[in-house]
């Protein structure tokens, strides 16, 4: 077995060269590419030091500093380095001519080949797959880009920053060179090239201050009539960061390549992002409201990301979050902001409970800010993006809207141009956000524990009710795990609380306020009108104001009140979702529960008739389930099988029993249905949970609406039908499949759906059915969306993939060392798919376990086996 070398965040030490400008030039042949860089390499103290640069699979072919060649006796190489011995004391030129063979790299990172163009990916350290560098994100330099290729093979060659050259190539006119050159200091991972047949969409903006900026949008030919709605969001993007922060786009051209084969969903290089196609090609017909939106929200990150990111970059990869958790925060912002921040906040915390939360439960949990890692590709998870936005919306709360944006802009200004630590943005937040630091209102040491601590932290509430002085004590505890010292801290939790009178539902009695429990136990008094008799209806993390689980004395009563009553969009859902978990965790237990349901199925009437026109939207996520995951979290042994059906047959019982204002709701609904997104989202929106509910309670004629609507529907309609018939493998579910898949089969993105689709659904075929997938000839094994589609599709398929006999997880371990040849990054990703094996019922976990054992066995990569190391701990 290897052993697996971590990288410490204590180790730290700053590079001891500068590097203030590198000069790259890329000779693109038929089967390799000569790579030649110039470094202006300065060191940093007077004592010498050897220069170590990083390499992997480069065939080095010279050395050079200030003109005169190395022998073999002033470096050495190895596998993955390059070192100089004794360079310089005083600034020098070095130069290195190499080659690459970008043509059989499969593994995504690097200079690559996808659909025959070349593409970069290079965050976190794929730079040093195309030349010899520190490939590390604290050394920023000038980049200049000089491209030659055949005319023919590779017309389009683009690389970051601002067009200086173009034309022929005087002694060969079959080939031709370009220059490109970016003014603003970047870390490598930032740097991009693409070369190849691409066809162009070009479209303008024009900032606040009236510069012109041109936006390129590159695509495959025939794509061109796909890329409307990104444009349209990368304007909305820049507009927004212009009046909401100040922040202008500062190169003359935005530049967009689509690629099909993409381990990410998009990045953020300088000046020319490359995204995964999925994420750029979409309109109505070929994508869902949800996709346009993801589409709409990712073009606007990768943009935020200029900023915060690009002209400030982290130190090192343990500050990963200080681009991620804020860009995202910034681009969950932006999407509040243009759409509904009710609707938002709902759908990033049911996601970060499904798949945060589900990370924290399990072997890969870590902290905001690791202090440790093997791959650092492996650290591109929920936590740092999603839970690290979340970090940021607290700051937010705790300090307060104007002056947290004062905060950010001391950040930008004290940082442009530089490498920072999560430390240097919390300080530098503060001291703008504050005169004076003494005025801040919460203890800032205990808030940086948010970053170090790993786990979700919990909060414990009671109340009591002391009628004769109208007075409701709620006493707050947030757990602290004293099993281990380093988690010993206490936390800073933003608790947003209100109340309402249980007689006059309406009107909350106290006002929404902020309390903060920076302690282990804080005391809340409530003082009530003295008209009210009864203890008033608490309603606590409204809006989720912290990323915490909380157990609380509510009754079930409350839920219900609050569920028909809250003014705040999170907790009305929040609390709808709570029975449902109650009530499946009761059927699943055998518990008597039918109280309950009829209470709960009566609240959802009510819902109906008060929401159905005036925010068809909410009341779709008011029906939805919890997701499967967040029933997992209920047990201490899982049974998925289980869990899977009794869901089901929950929302079979629904669906029977609103049967009749379903069919009411959907007649009123229908005339907003056609609109042009985002018009008409909550009336579709409504409609596929309608057909869910109906289809499932058995309506032939809906099954028949759904498989008729797969032809000339928008796409969030065609795939509402799909998922309505889902369930039921039904003759319905295979006619719409089939005549899904023949309009789309030509259209790689939208047959990834089908991919999935096919993968995830039900079906008595087994694992046969992804046998077929895999082999099936549309299939890319090279395109990790395809992948992802079929296996991670599979994975969702409950009853084949948890089926008893273990053939399901063998069958993934199998797949998985398979991909894990090609593309270790996808493959350390799937592996997850295991990680929860111990939480299983005793056979499962059998089962999974032996299947881990098989992937440990195999000979993978050092990405895959970290990953698998850890869930085998
Ligand atoms: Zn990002």
């Amino acid at each position: 077995m290897l052993t697996q070398k971590s990288i410490k965040l204590a180790d730290y030490i700053s590079y001891p060269f500068l590097i203030p400008s590198i000069n790259l030039d890329f000779n693109i042949g038929k089967d390799s590419v000569g790579v030649q860089s110039s470094m202006i390499i300065k060191p940093k103290s007077t004592e010498s030091s050897n220069l170590i640069l990083q390499g992997c699979q480069i065939n080095l072919l010279s050395i050079s500093i200030d003109g005169n060649e190395l022998n073999s006796e002033e470096y050495s190489i190895t596998d993955n380095e390059l070192i100089i011995y004794n360079p310089p004391l005083l600034e020098f030129e070095l130069k290195i001519k190499s080659q690459i063979d970008p043509f059989s790299n499969t593994s995504l990172e690097g200079l690559y080949l996808s659909s025959g163009m070349l593409t970069t990916q290079c965050e976190a350290e794929g730079f040093r797959r195309i030349c010899y560098h520190p490939d590390r994100p604290d050394v920023l330099s000038i980049y200049k880009v000089r491209i030659e290729a055949d005319k023919a093979v590779y017309p389009i060659l683009l690389s970051n920053g601002n067009n200086k050259y173009s034309g022929k190539l005087n002694n060969n006119n079959q080939r031709h060179e370009i220059i490109w050159e970016d003014p603003f200091p970047k870390p490598c991972y930032l740097f991009a090239l693409v070369a190849g047949e691409l066809n162009l969409v070009s479209d303008k903006y024009i900032t606040n201050s009236g510069r012109l900026i041109d936006i390129k949008i590159y695509v495959e030919s025939g794509d061109e009539k796909y890329t409307q709605h990104a444009i349209n969001s990368l304007k909305k993007a820049m507009q927004w960061d212009e009046d909401k922060y100040g922040l202008e786009y500062d190169l003359d051209e935005y530049k967009i390549v689509a690629v099909r084969h993409f381990n990410m969903g998009a990045m953020e290089n300088k000046g020319l992002n490359i995204f995964n196609s999925k994420l750029v090609l979409a309109d109505s017909r070929t994508a869902t409201d949800d996709e346009l939106e993801r589409v709409e929200s990712v073009i606007a990150h990768e943009y935020f990301h200029n900023w915060t990111g690009n002209r400030i970059t982290c130190r090192d990869w343990f500050q990963l979050s200080l681009k991620e958790g804020l860009t995202v925060f910034r681009d969950q912002s932006f999407t509040a902001d243009l759409h509904s921040a009710g609707l938002k906040r709902i759908e990033d915390v049911s996601f970060l409970r499904n798949f945060q939360f589900a990370e924290d439960q399990g072997p890969t949990s870590h902290a905001v800010k690791p202090n440790e890692y093997v791959a650092i590709d492996n650290f591109y998870t929920t936590t740092i993006y999603e839970k690290g936005a979340e970090l940021i919306r607290m700051l937010e709360l705790l300090i307060g809207q104007e002056k947290f944006m004062n905060g950010v802009n001391n950040y930008i200004k004290t940082f442009d141009g530089k490498a920072a630590t999560t430390e240097d943005f919390i300080d530098s937040v503060i001291k703008g956000a504050y005169s004076e630091e003494k005025n801040c209102t919460f203890d800032v040491e205990k808030f940086q524990n948010w970053y170090y601590k790993s786990g979700t932290p919990e909060v414990q509430i009671s109340q009591e009710w002391d009628s004769t002085n109208s007075i409701l004590n709620v006493f707050f505890e947030q757990k602290i795990d004293i099993s281990s010292t380093n988690q010993n801290k206490e936390m800073v939790i933003p608790i947003l609380y209100s109340c309402y009178s249980r007689e006059k539902a309406c009107q909350p009695i106290e006002e929404e306020k902020l309390l903060v429990l920076d302690k282990n136990k804080r005391k809340l008094q409530i003082n009530v009108p003295s008209s009210e008799r009864n203890a008033p209806v608490l309603s606590i993390f409204r809006g989720f104001s912290s990323p915490v689980r909380w157990k609380s004395d509510l009754s079930i009563d409350d839920y219900l009140f609050l569920f028909l009553n809250d003014n705040d969009y999170f907790t009305r859902w929040d609390s709808g979702q709570l029975l449902m978990r109650e009530i499946i965790k009761s059927r699943i237990k055998k518990e008597e529960n039918s109280l309950l349901e009829d209470r709960f199925i009566l609240a959802i009437k009510q819902s109906i008739k008060h929401l159905e026109t005036n925010d068809p939207f909410f009341l779709s996520t008011l029906l939805t389930i919890p997701g499967f995951s967040e029933l997992e979290a209920l047990f201490e042994n899982v049974d998925p099988i289980t869990i899977y059906r009794e869901s089901l047959s929950f929302q079979i019982s629904i669906g029977i029993k609103i049967l009749q204002d379903l069919r009411i709701l959907s007649k009123n609904i229908l005339l907003n249905i056609n609109q042009t997104w985002p018009l008409g989202k909550g009336e579709r929106k409504i409609l596929g949970t309608i057909w869910s509910f109906l289809a499932l309670a058995g309506d032939t004629k809906v099954k028949r609406n759904c498989v008729d609507s797969i032809a000339n529907s928008s796409m969030t309609i065609v795939r509402a039908a799909l998922d309505a018939l889902k369930p039921l493998d039904s003759n319905e579910t295979k006619e719409a499949s089939y005549l899904f898949y023949d309009i789309w089969k030509d259209n790689p993105v939208v047959l990834d759906s089908w991919f999935a689709y096919e993968a995830s659904r039900p079906s008595k075929q087994g694992i046969d059915i992804i046998e077929n997938l895999l082999s099936h000839p549309k299939f890319d094994w090279k395109a990790p969306n395809a992948i992802r589609a079929v296996l991670g599709g599979f994975s969702k398929n409950i009853e084949s993939f948890h089926s008893l006999e273990g053939q399901g997880y063998l069958f993934m371990a199998e797949k998985i060392i398979e991909v894990d040849k090609i593309n270790p990054i996808t493959a350390s990703r799937m592996v997850k798919v295991f990680s929860k094996w111990k939480t299983y019922i005793e056979l499962n976990k059998e089962e999974m376990h032996t299947a881990i054992l098989k992937i440990n066995k195999a000979n993978i990569s050092s990405n895959t086996r970290e990953m698998v190391e850890l869930i085998l701990k």
